[in-house]
């Protein structure tokens, strides 16, 4: 295959919301200190749930596995400190459902020191072992899918990957956890870039990032040049929502659209986020498992906002004290970004491996408006980058004519949340269509 011409610029339709990153992005990642207590529910990734291998008041080191994946479309679990298993039981999940958890008492008097393995001398592993190391590890998609990392790499027959793209848009406002990685672990990045494109095969790696972190592009480009890693190119993009988007950032690096239902991979391409990139590398240089992730910690309900490394399971409220607590005029805290984020039911809910964001919201931020009739002004139409009829989308999912969803392409939705942020009449168009998705779903997996 020929090198793909590289193009300047975005997609079609879209959105321009506020960045809002000033309070955090100058901010160095720091370590959260450890607690007493730690929830890890087993379905913290898309596929089937993780399933728990230790057994009530069994002593577990920092770092090891803790529950096998479940099915193919599953991942490992590990411990993220030293301590006890307290509980395996049903415990509320960040978007308020009850699900399995794992309950760790920590234990304070240990070192909390790392029990991994050497450095894993990836060079020698086929493919096979190599996705199968990913798995073990528990790596998922740290962008906020949480889809099980390896499954990515497991190309079927007749497919190859000629081209690995990396996303570093972090498109989100608020979010500052991307750009602080790649500015402070640049080499950490590119090992992790070169590393999965050695495994996989893929001629050329393009890390795609929002002309809004230039600092990052620069010193990304820097590193390259030293280390003469010709075959990775960082490509500056248009600051627009949703450019992290898979098919969203192909366009705008290639100029390539992917087909409705069809993946990245059906066009010999793969996409990943640069946080599971580093998580990758990590892994293949100390033996640590997916046991922590940066999270920002922003929003004007919040005291002191930060980009932190979280042990996953660590309650909310935990992470939420540790910057200087909730403002008394606090009323909403969301989990992820403010468009694709889940407001959540309880400040007791763990940090999970999908958590890129703790937003905090005082009143005047979180207020929705009265939601109005349609006026027709089509400017959700002129927002989504899936050129999807979103407005026709809601309306049948609004009076539960599901069935009549599918033929308007309501399974391509990405949940984007563009058509609700345009919407003049406060209509919460992406609400709905998730709901109708949900029931498309019930309603196959029924027949
Ligand atoms: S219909 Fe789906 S893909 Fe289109 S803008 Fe709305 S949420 Fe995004
Ligand atoms: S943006 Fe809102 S008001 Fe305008 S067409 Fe879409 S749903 Fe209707």
């Amino acid at each position: 295959m020929n090198p793909l011409p590289i193009f300047k610029r975005g997609f079609a339709h879209g959105v321009h919301p506020h960045e809002l990153t000033e309070r955090t992005v100058h901010l160095p990642i720091q370590r959260v200190p450890f607690v007493s207590h730690y929830i890890l529910p087993l379905g913290q990734h898309l596929g089937a749930p993780a399933r728990p291998i230790v057994k009530v008041n069994e002593r577990v080191q920092r770092g090891q596995l803790i529950a096998e994946p479940g099915a193919y479309i599953s991942t490992a679990l590990h411990s993220p400190v030293t301590g006890w298993i307290r509980g395996i039981e049903a415990h509320r999940y960040p978007n308020g459902q009850l699900q399995q958890a794992i309950e760790i008492e920590a234990d304070s008097y240990a070192t909390q020191r790392l029990e991994t393995k050497a450095t894993i001398d990836w060079k020698n592993l086929s493919i096979k072992e190599f996705i199968h190391h990913i798995q073990q590890a528990g790596i998922v998609g740290m962008g906020g899918a949480a889809f099980p990392s390896h499954a990515k790499y497991d190309i079927p027959a007749g497919l190859t990957i000629e081209h690995l793209v990396i996303n570093g848009a972090e498109c989100e406002p608020y979010l500052t956890n991307d750009h602080r990685l790649m500015l402070e672990r640049p080499a950490t990045v590119l090992m992790g870039v070169e590393l999965i494109r050695q495994k996989i095969g893929a001629k050329q790696a393009t890390i795609g990032v929002e002309a809004n972190k230039l600092d990052a592009v620069k010193i990304l480009k820097r590193v390259i040049s030293q280390q003469n890693l010709s075959q990775i190119k960082v490509v500056s993009l248009q600051v627009k929502y949703p450019q992290g988007a898979e098919k969203m950032l192909i366009k705008s690096l290639f100029g390539i659209e992917v087909p409705a239902k069809q993946l990245p991979r059906d066009i010999g391409m793969t996409v990943n986020n640069v946080g599971t990139v580093v998580a990758i590398a990590d892994y293949f240089a100390t033996g640590m498992p997916l046991i922590e992730r940066i999270v920002t910690v922003a929003g004007s309900g919040v005291e002191r906002p930060a980009n932190l490394i979280v042990p996953i399971g660590t309650p909310v409220r935990e992470v939420l004290r540790f910057c200087g607590g909730l403002k008394d005029t606090t009323c909403e805290v969301i989990m992820g970004g403010p468009m694709m984020g889940t407001p959540i039911v309880s400040l007791d809910v763990p940090i999970v491996k999908g958590s890129s964001g703790l937003l905090a919201f005082t009143a005047k931020e979180a207020r929705r408006n009265k939601e109005q009739p349609c006026i027709h002004c089509g400017r959700c139409v002129e927002a989504c980058p899936h050129f999807l009829n979103p407005s026709r989308l809601a309306r049948l999912a609004k009076v539960r004519r599901y069935n009549e969803m599918g033929a308007y392409y309501a399974m391509d939705c990405v949940e984007c949340g563009a058509c609700t942020f345009s919407c003049p009449s406060n209509i919460p168009i992406v609400q709905l269509i998730k709901i109708g998705k949900t029931e498309i779903r019930r309603a196959k997996v029924a027949i």
